[in-house]
């Protein structure tokens, strides 16, 4: 019997975990007529301050299903994927939202993938459309994208979800990558394997809220270009030496100027207004070489990823003997 764990990260979901659950059961039921598997929902509650934990403890009492980590304080979704994953010993492994913008549906789909196609390890969702989601929002995202694309070898998809089906030995790799500042839509390209996309058209939310503010959303973008990227650190360079060759030959023509027309005191408005620009340059590419080293000094001190307080495990039997 193969085990698949469902991974879901879970923030002040109290509304929309029990219309998960319905879903997901109707998934496992399905796929448990068709095929010798067992399923496990990890929720992960990420220090929910609403009654997230009442409701999985509630939920986990009568589905055997049902498992859960519970936080010691809100991690973020990184950590709580992280956290899923580091306790996912099944064959294949989901990671899935709890709102309900990721069908659930299709986890069948990657089953059946993942099973005929052996070429595949990873089967993975991304989202055609942004309908529903703030103008700017969807602009900014698409600038994101295509700013990866130039930067990273690091291939980042457009509209790529979390949502996706790994096989055993894909988890395992990922988890062998140990840095903090985990960014895992580019830690998932870098382990490579074979990833089969589906795609599928963009929902609301079931309920409750987005957690994702626009600052958010932005240095999270900044977090993922840091991680995996180095251009800026090489712009920041290039613009330095620009400057260099710009002030030579500024000098040059200065010096000419005042050996053929004398050396008149004069200028110092805009001698004032470019020493601000280029303090403005340096204090920007200073920011950059900043930046990077925060990451590094995060990461030299190791701390865990994630605290839990508590973890509950389901005890995974058969649906048929619950009954
Ligand atoms: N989430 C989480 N920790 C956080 C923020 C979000 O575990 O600090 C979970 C949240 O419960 C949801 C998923 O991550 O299951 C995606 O969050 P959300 O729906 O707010 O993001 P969006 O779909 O708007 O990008
Ligand atoms: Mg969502």
């Amino acid at each position: 019997m193969e085990k698949i764990t469902v991974i879901v990260p879970c923030y002040n979901e109290e509304e929309t975990i029990p219309l998960f659950i319905t879903e997901i059961e109707k998934v496992y039921d399905s796929m448990h007529e068709k095929y010798d598997i067992d399923m496990e929902y990890l929720f992960v509650n990420d220090g929910s301050k609403d009654r997230t934990a009442e409701v999985l403890e509630e939920y986990a009492a009568k589905n055997p299903r049902v498992s859960y980590i519970r936080f010691s304080r809100n991690f973020g979704k990184e950590a709580a994927m992280y956290a899923g994953l580091d306790n996912s010993d099944a064959d294949y492994t989901v990671i899935i939202d709890a709102d309900l913008q990721d069908p659930p549906e299709l986890i069948e789909e990657m089953y059946r993938i993942l099973k005929t196609e052996p070429e595949y390890d990873c089967v993975a969702s991304r989202r055609y459309t942004r309908t529903g989601e703030p103008p700017i929002r969807s602009w900014f995202a698409k600038r994101f994208y295509s700013l990866m694309a130039k930067i990273s070898k690091t291939e980042i998809v457009d509209g790529a979800r979390d949502f996706r089906m790994m096989s055993r030995q894909m988890v395992d790799a990922i988890m062998s990558l140990s840095e903090c500042n985990r960014f895992s839509k580019g830690i998932f390209s870098w382990v490579g394997f074979e990833t089969k996309w589906l795609a599928f058209e963009n929902r609301e939310r079931a309920g409750g809220q987005t957690k994702w503010s626009f600052w958010g959303l932005l240095i999270y973008a900044i977090d993922g270009v840091v991680a995996f990227s180095t251009a800026p650190l090489a712009v920041s360079s290039i613009i330095g030496i620009i400057f260099c060759i710009l002030s030579f030959i500024g000098v040059c023509f200065i010096f000419i100027r005042a050996l053929i027309f004398g050396d008149k005191v004069e200028g110092w408005p805009s001698l004032a207004c470019i020493m601000c620009f280029i303090a403005g340059i340096q204090l920007f590419c200073n920011g950059i070489s900043g930046i990077y080293l925060s990451k590094t000094y995060t990461e030299a001190k190791r701390r865990p990823q994630y605290i839990a307080k508590k973890i509950h495990r389901g005890t995974l039997k058969d649906k048929k003997d619950e009954e």
